[in-house]
């Protein structure tokens, strides 16, 4: 009946996460509000961390995509649970840093990073920075050596995977604005260069081949074919590379025709996979890295809007208007990403109508979704759509000047607020 597993109906007929009613936390919140519900989020992240325990032995480490929800709150909670982090930019870095996280298990991303970023990720002594091309090679080779330090890194390489998702999501293809190529020589190339490097440790490989992907299949084989080019490695230099990052991407429910893989899944297939090659390689096992963004916060979230109007056009469709829209969750405008919405008053209804959820801004692509099954609305109606724990606050804007609302965390009964919602002054915070 819902997408995630932590929505229910209380016996008011509300729709309830974390055990919590929805309507009672707009009451008290206010509208839109992002709710995350953290005993889920540390489900999730209990799951990956034992799969790696379970069926790689513990050779490795579940780095938390921090860019699908970041504000220091998520930070504490990962590191609590034991998890890493991705961050992919200055922003993200600062977040971790002001949330206490280790740096040591942070890896930094991005295909055009700054020399101030990189200067900021070497002085935070970042573990690994994922290197995306040679220009950036050089750069952070003169900056570590510069500082007399030596600076872990991993290289960025598209496998040359097709995964079957949406192609503003996928990364491992040769058409791919991130990372080496393997076929044209460009990755070995880079390699031998790191090698030589005096302030750079080149500790291995990455590759992250998109996102909401379903298969196991394009891991595993994106798995094969980095252990084939560790082993290539090892022949042409006598180096070897000791840690592989396979990624994020694996794909979560936001509707009932969305059929995820449970996540131990995933290690148990890809683990029998990496022993088999490395075997037939000849070479040692990996450390592991994986980096779940989606799968980690997605699933925890619900937004809440309260319904402003409804707007019936006979025979075309309905619009319901609600009080947020493409600011706090741009992706139906960016790719139509389909949602499970819901009038969160109405819960225990059946779903009797099919509408257009439309947001405030001044313009007509500003929907949360078209067609989407619902009860029947009327102004005042608490509006909920599921699974926008990831790429919505994050994704957030303040266009139209429209502040941003806050996110509450559920937990054990009780809500917090994470981040407070923004004010008018917040909007001309920086205007002169
Ligand atoms: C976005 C991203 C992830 C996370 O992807 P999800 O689909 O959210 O799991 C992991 N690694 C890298 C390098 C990324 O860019």
């Amino acid at each position: 009946m819902f997408v995630s597993e932590n929505l229910g109906v209380n016996e008011k007929g509300h729709l309830t996460i974390g055990g919590m009613d929805s309507v009672e936390l707009a009451k008290e919140f206010g509208t839109p509000l992002y709710v995350m519900d953290e005993d889920l989020i540390r489900k999730h992240a209990k799951a990956y961390k034992n799969s790696i325990d379970k069926f790689y032995g513990g050779n490795g480490l579940v780095c938390y995509a921090s860019k699908a929800f970041c504000c220091k709150e998520m930070c504490r909670v990962m590191k609590d649970e034991g998890i890493g982090l991705d961050v992919v930019s200055i922003g993200e870095m600062y977040t971790a840093l002001k949330a206490g996280a280790d740096f040591d298990k942070v890896c930094f991303h991005g295909n055009n990073k700054t020399d101030e970023e990189l200067e900021y990720a070497v002085d935070l002594k970042v573990g690994r920075i994922i290197v995306d091309n040679i220009y950036e090679l050089e750069r952070l080779e003169r900056i570590a050596g510069e500082k007399g330090v030596k600076v872990g890194i991993m290289f960025r390489i598209k496998p040359g995977i097709d995964a079957h998702t949406h192609d503003f999501v996928k990364t491992g293809q040769i058409d791919s604005k991130f990372g080496f190529a393997l076929e044209t020589g460009e990755a070995m190339e880079a390699v031998k260069k790191a090698i030589e490097c005096k302030n750079i440790e080149l500790k291995g490989l990455h590759c992250h081949i998109g996102s909401q992907i379903f298969d196991i299949a394009p891991f595993i084989e994106a798995a094969e074919v980095m252990l084939k080019f560790i082993a290539d490695i090892k022949k042409d230099t006598g180096y070897e590379i000791s840690d592989l990052n396979l990624g994020g991407g694996f794909g979560i429910m936001y509707t009932e025709k969305d059929d995820p893989v449970p996540y131990e899944n995933y290690m148990e297939k890809v683990s029998v996979a990496v022993k088999e090659s490395c075997e037939k390689l000849g070479i040692k096992l990996p450390y592991i890295l994986i980096e779940p963004g989606r799968s980690m916060a997605g699933p925890a979230g619900v937004t809440l809007y309260t319904c402003g109007g409804v707007k019936e056009i006979p025979n075309i469709r309905t619009y319901i208007s609600i009080d947020g829209g493409m600011t706090d969750n741009p992706r139906y405008a960016l790719y139509k990403s389909e949602y499970d919405a819901l009038v969160a008053n109405k819960a225990d209804k059946s779903k009797d109508t099919k509408v257009t959820i439309a947001g405030k801004c001044c313009e007509s692509g500003d929907l949360i979704g078209e067609g989407m099954p619902i009860q029947t609305a009327v102004p005042g109606d608490i509006i909920a759509v599921c699974a926008t724990g990831a790429y919505n606050y994050s994704m957030s804007s303040n266009y139209n000047r429209i502040p941003k609302p806050a996110v509450v965390f559920v937990k054990n009964g009780e809500a917090r607020i994470a981040v407070k919602r923004e004010t008018l002054d917040d909007i001309i915070r920086n205007d002169i």
